[in-house]
Order: C-alpha cells, then sequence, then structure tokens
C-alpha cells in the first residue's frame, strides 16, 4: 500500500481548520468563544491553529506568564472533538523583548537596524532571541504535552529574509572557515582576482548589498549568503523544536512555507520538517481564460510541496473569501472556495485551512477573508461555502496518506534559480528561470500528467523520465547522477543553458553543457540572446514552431540532430537533439519556444517512455485531472477551471461538470 499514515496520529481524516486568534477578543470571550466553537464544528471543522501571534499576551513581561487562557482554548477544542495546531509564537515579538534586547531585531543589507514592529524580522543568530524562544516553547510543551487537543506543532510562521546584523556576518565567516577551510580556497572559488577583490582576512568578509553600497558582483558570495540562510533559518527551526521535540516526541512539527519564496532553498529546509504546509492565496478571475493560468500555478506551487518530501502536505492557509494584500480584493465567484480547496487536496494535501477564522476588528488584517465575518453569524454566503467543504472533506478519509505516484518529474533546483538571477548577459532579469519551468509544467499540466517537482538533490531512480530545463548550475554530483539514470534506462530531457557552471558559479572549462556533454552528445558553442520582435524557428516533425528569445548554437558530437534551425546565419544547424546512451536518451532543446512546440515534443518524449496521463487521449478543455493513489485504487479529481459546463470522458464513461465543479471519480 503506498500509503502515509495520517500526520496527526490516531486521526484519520482530513484535517479541515483556520488560524484562530482568540486573545485578540479576549474581553467578549464569554460571548464569542463558544460561539466561535459552534461556527466552526458546524462548519464541518476538526481543527484550530493558535497562538500563531501569541506571545505578548503569552508573556506580557519578561518572566510573567499567562496560559490560562489558551487553557480555556484548548479546553475548548478537546471537549468539542477537534485538535490544536499549537504554534509557536516566535514569527512577531512582544515590545519588551525587542526593547529590552535590541539585538533580537534585524539589520538590512545597508546595515541599517530595524525598529520594533512589522513581524518575521528577528535575527537568527541573536543569543537572547533564542533563549526566549527557548523558554517560551518549552513552557508551551510542557504545559500541553498530554493535553488532548494537541495535535500538531506550527512553528513560526512564513520565515523568510536575511539578517546583516554584526552577529549574523561573524556566523557567516564561521560557516565559510567550516565549508572552505581557507581564505586561498574562498578566493578561487569566488574568482575573487577579478576587480582585484581577493581577501586577506576573514574579517574582510561581509555579506553582499542589493545595491553598489558593497559587494554584489562576486556571485559566489551571494550564492554562499543564500545558502547560509537557508542553514540560519535551519538552526533556528532546530533550536526552536529542540524542547518541542524533546518534550513531545510524538507530536509532529511543521513550518508553514511560502511557495513563491525563492530565497531559501525549501528542499534543505523541508529535511527538517515532520510535514510540509504551505499558505496557497491564488488570484483567481473568474473565468476560464483568467483562471486557468492561476490554476496552473497554484498546481505547480501544491506539486512542489509535494516534491519537497515527496509525501503528502498540510494546505495550512488559504482565503475563504478574498485577501487584503493582493492588488485586487475579488471575491470567489459560487463554487471557487471547494475548488479551490479540492485542487490541493488532488494536488497531495491532506488538509484544508484558511486565514482565517474570524475577522480582526482592527489593523492590517480586518478585511482579509474569513470564515466568520464581522457580521458574526452563520448566515454569510461565504460561511456556507465553507461548510460546503467541510462536507465534500468528510467524505475523504480514504484520501488521506494517499500518495501521486508520478512517473514524471521536472526540476526546480533554488541554487539553480540564484545563479541565473545573479547571472549577467543573456536576457538579464528575463533569462526568467522560474517563469520558464512553469511553462514546461503547464504543458504536462493540460496532458494531465501527474508530475513531481524535485531538485539536483532528489533520486531519479523512481521516475520514467525527468524533464531539467534550463540546468545552468550543475551541483555537486548530478551529473554524474544524470549520466548513471540514462544508462540504466531513463529518459532525461533538457535544454540550452545547461551545464554552464558548478556549485560555485564557476564556468566549466573545456566547454558547455559540461560534465553533461556525454550524456547529451552535444557541444554547446554559443548562446543568441533575441530582442522581443527577433524570432527563429525549429523545423522539426514536417512542421515549423517558433524559437525566441535564447537561441543556443550547439553541435552534436555522438547525439543525433532531429531538427534544425529555419532561419538567420544558423539555419541548419542543431536546434533539437536526442542521444543514446546504455538503455536510455537524452534530449536537448536548443531554443526557447512556446507551449505548442512542448506539446508536440513531450507527447512523443512522454509516449516513448511509457508515460501517461490520468485521461488518455483527452485533450486540455477547461478540466484538469489529477489522482491519488494508494497503490490499488486511484481517486481522480476533475476539476472544472472554466466558468461554463464541460465535458469530459473518463474510463470511457461521459462526465459533465457544471461551471467551477469538481467530481471525484474512484478507479
Ligand atoms: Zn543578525
Amino acid at each position: 500500500m503506498k500509503r502515509y499514515p495520517p500526520a496527526i496520529r490516531a486521526f484519520p481524516h482530513m484535517i479541515h481548520g483556520a488560524d484562530y486568534n482568540p486573545e485578540q477578543w479576549l474581553k467578549w470571550k464569554d460571548e464569542i468563544w463558544q460561539e466561535d466553537i459552534r461556527l466552526a464544528k458546524q462548519a464541518g471543522m476538526n481543527s484550530l491553529s493558535v497562538g500563531i501571534f501569541a506571545w505578548s499576551m503569552l508573556e506580557p513581561e519578561e518572566g510573567e506568564f499567562h496560559f490560562e487562557w489558551l487553557d480555556e482554548v484548548m479546553d475548548l477544542l478537546a471537549e468539542n472533538g477537534m485538535k490544536a495546531v499549537l504554534a509557536t509564537p516566535t514569527a512577531a515579538r512582544p515590545n519588551w523583548l525587542a526593547e529590552k534586547y535590541p539585538e533580537v531585531l534585524r539589520m538590512n543589507d545597508q546595515r541599517v537596524r530595524n525598529l520594533f514592529g512589522g513581524r518575521h524580522n528577528h535575527c537568527m543568530s541573536s543569543p537572547a532571541y533564542r533563549e526566549k524562544a527557548r523558554i517560551i516553547n518549552t513552557k508551551l510543551a510542557e504545559r500541553y504535552k498530554d493535553h488532548p487537543a494537541l495535535g500538531m506543532w506550527h512553528v513560526s510562521n512564513e520565515v523568510s529574509g536575511d539578517c546583516h546584523c554584526p552577529l549574523c556576518q561573524q556566523n557567516f565567516r564561521l560557516w565559510l572557515k567550516e565549508k572552505y577551510g581557507s581564505l586561498d580556497a574562498i578566493n578561487e572559488k569566488w574568482w575573487t582576482t577579478f576587480w582585484s577583490h581577493r581577501y586577506t582576512k576573514w574579517e574582510q568578509i561581509e555579506s553582499p548589498t542589493r545595491n553598489w553600497m558593497g559587494e554584489r558582483d562576486v556571485h559566489g558570495l551571494r550564492l554562499d549568503w543564500l545558502r547560509f540562510t537557508t542553514d540560519q533559518h535551519i538552526s533556528f527551526y532546530r533550536a526552536e523544536t529542540a524542547p518541542l521535540k524533546e518534550i513531545t516526541p510524538d507530536v509532529p512539527c511543521t513550518a508553514n512555507l511560502m511557495a513563491d519564496c525563492e530565497e531559501l532553498d525549501y528542499y534543505a529546509y523541508a529535511k527538517e520538517l515532520d510535514i510540509v504546509s504551505w499558505d496557497n492565496y491564488p488570484c483567481w478571475r473568474g473565468d476560464e481564460k483568467g483562471d486557468v493560468p492561476i490554476a496552473i500555478h497554484a498546481a505547480f506551487c501544491h506539486d512542489l510541496m509535494y516534491g519537497l518530501k515527496r509525501k503528502p502536505w498540510f494546505l495550512m492557509e488559504s482565503s475563504p473569501s478574498c485577501t487584503n494584500w493582493q492588488p485586487v480584493a475579488k471575491l470567489h465567484r459560487p463554487g471557487n472556495l471547494l475548488r479551490q480547496s479540492m485542487q490541493a487536496v488532488a494536488h497531495g494535501s491532506d488538509s484544508v485551512q484558511y486565514f482565517q477564522f474570524r475577522k480582526s476588528r482592527g489593523s492590517s488584517e480586518k478585511f482579509h477573508g474569513a470564515v466568520v465575518s464581522h457580521e458574526g453569524t452563520e448566515k454569510t454566503r461565504v460561511y456556507k461555502d465553507v461548510c460546503s467543504v467541510g462536507e465534500t472533506l468528510k467524505t475523504l478519509d480514504d484520501v488521506v496518506g494517499t500518495v501521486k505516484d508520478g512517473k514524471a518529474a521536472l526540476i526546480f533546483d533554488y541554487h539553480n534559480n540564484w545563479a541565473l538571477q545573479d547571472m549577467r548577459g543573456a536576457l538579464q532579469e528575463r533569462t526568467a528561470y522560474r517563469t520558464e519551468i512553469e511553462k514546461h509544467y503547464a504543458v504536462l499540466w493540460k496532458k494531465h500528467v501527474p508530475v513531481e517537482i524535485i531538485d539536483q538533490t532528489c533520486d531519479l531512480s523512481t521516475y520514467k523520465v525527468v524533464f531539467a530545463p534550463m540546468s545552468y548550475m550543475l551541483r555537486g554530483d548530478f551529473a554524474k547522477r544524470v549520466e548513471a539514470y540514462v544508462e540504466q534506462g531513463g529518459t532525461f530531457v533538457t535544454t540550452y543553458l545547461t551545464g554552464y557552471v558548478d556549485d560555485t558559479d564557476l564556468c566549466f572549462r573545456h566547454g558547455f553543457p559540461g560534465p553533461l556533454r556525454k550524456t547529451l552528445g552535444i557541444w554547446a558553442e554559443e548562446l543568441d540572446s533575441l530582442y522581443p520582435e527577433d524570432e527563429n524557428s525549429i523545423e522539426w516533425n514536417g512542421q515549423s514552431y517558433r524559437a525566441h528569445s535564447l537561441c543556443e548554437l550547439v553541435h552534436p558530437e555522438t547525439a543525433k540532430m532531429l531538427g534544425q534551425y529555419g532561419s538567420d546565419f544558423y539555419a541548419g544547424m542543431a536546434a533539437l537533439t536526442e542521444n543514446v546512451l546504455g538503455k536510455g536518451k537524452a534530449y536537448y532543446i536548443a531554443a526557447r519556444t512556446d507551449e505548442d512546440f512542448l506539446s508536440d515534443f513531450y507527447q512523443t518524449v512522454l509516449d516513448e517512455s511509457g508515460v501517461s496521463g490520468v485521461l488518455k487521449d483527452q485533450p486540455f478543455n477547461g478540466v484538469s485531472a489529477q489522482r491519488r493513489t494508494d497503490g490499488e485504487r486511484e481517486y481522480v479529481f476533475l476539476m472544472n477551471f472554466a466558468d461554463t459546463e464541460k465535458q469530459i470522458t473518463v474510463d470511457g464513461e461521459s462526465i459533465t461538470l457544471s461551471p467551477r465543479e469538481v467530481k471525484l471519480h474512484t478507479r
């Protein structure tokens, strides 16, 4: 059976819940708390996330603790058969903490210390912050370790960002010493002889700046700073969770991620988490033209979250109505909340949770969507939408823990992304690695192919085909593992801008695609960047497809030319190649193309590799099909991303979906 046990022990249900801030309503608690629990239960909720920003109510002055209100909330949850996703409060700090220990506030890259305010901005090196976090987390764990409501730990909230304070600079230098051993090694790996930037003392090393004020041209430095920052977050997470792990070893820990955050290596960070969770806020438009691209982006993010551990994950936040921070706070159209929620489940989520349960009365989130509005009753349209999600989730116990079991993988690598963001040349910022990856993903999504998003460190052996567009940086032994994967029968597909630099951002000597030259059987001699009005073509399989933006001039060595350029001085040169190596094949697409070429070419590759979509031979018509499986049964989720009725054939049966409807088909 390909199925994981439920994340919350002995609670084999889809989790349905929301971020809940009862501490904001302490003055009205007799009127509001009981009513909140009644409304939550009635909406089919079985969990609430509490305590996320509650530090100033738990410890209003240093060393003075008040857990009575939280005791009452935890008891209420337990009495009603609900679970608490209990947060550590460290994502925002009380005023006294910043006042007494200014080192806890972050310093920006211009070396300016933040004032008190906001959230998410503590220094990860600060011994004072670590100690205060240890104390409050220990007290929480000790107090609630045997409480029947305790289901899961929600560690901090949406961590991100970096700190450039003297403590962090010191830790960065220690991290570099550990990694490189000597300044000579750093000077070589960072190529500092360029512009006379050589270091002669460790103290001379400073974190990079975003403008000309300091160092921003040594790419190895910026890469290592981003890696160090990821490690800082990991180190802080370990420090925060140490008391939780010790006192409540059976309670899983998660930290809610943001799939659009590109500044941390989430694959490294996720290794620390017991379960991945993330916060999904798609900007739905309401019609097919607007919603299909939004659905693709959300699907990509969900599959990325699945790929971090290759396991089911939790949707920790989503808005039951509009958000308060997007450019346009558009309401969900009828049926949209259920579709948004089921899309997450279809891509591997074992939960649907919202931000927020009850709208705040004041401050910046008072107009963010909530299960309970300022009106305060069950009369609202949004509340009824939440009830319909609750009704549906109650029928999905069998889906809990089931897997994607994708036979196709798409590589999205954070380090490669960072290196491409720094790359000068090509199209500068329009080199756009992530946008391009999502374009390749869109083609596979429209074919209803279950895709797992992985990075260069992940095992390739379970996949029949691996797509790795723009693998500019080849890290560690990735190229060797790709070679072995192809030799053993795998299919590997990559594109222009592959195999240029190693993991310290130094160009490979002896030609590109560097250590993948044997696997791909080509030499990439030059890269032509085109103006937006320029275009070329790839002539393949009797058709001409537009090529644009980036065209690489490659020479097949052992590879066979499948397609060629149609114009310019490189007309007739290889634009698409195939190299047979051992029992497998490696393909190279030398130019950037539109979806039409990728769709036709990828169909050939998928057919050859024996990978099929969830719906066979069913062209995309606005309905997406995704599946989860326990190895015996398949749960096929059909989701209509159009605002009109659609027909689709599944296993010979014609199924009608009304606008925005979702149906589950089991086989
Ligand atoms: Zn710092």
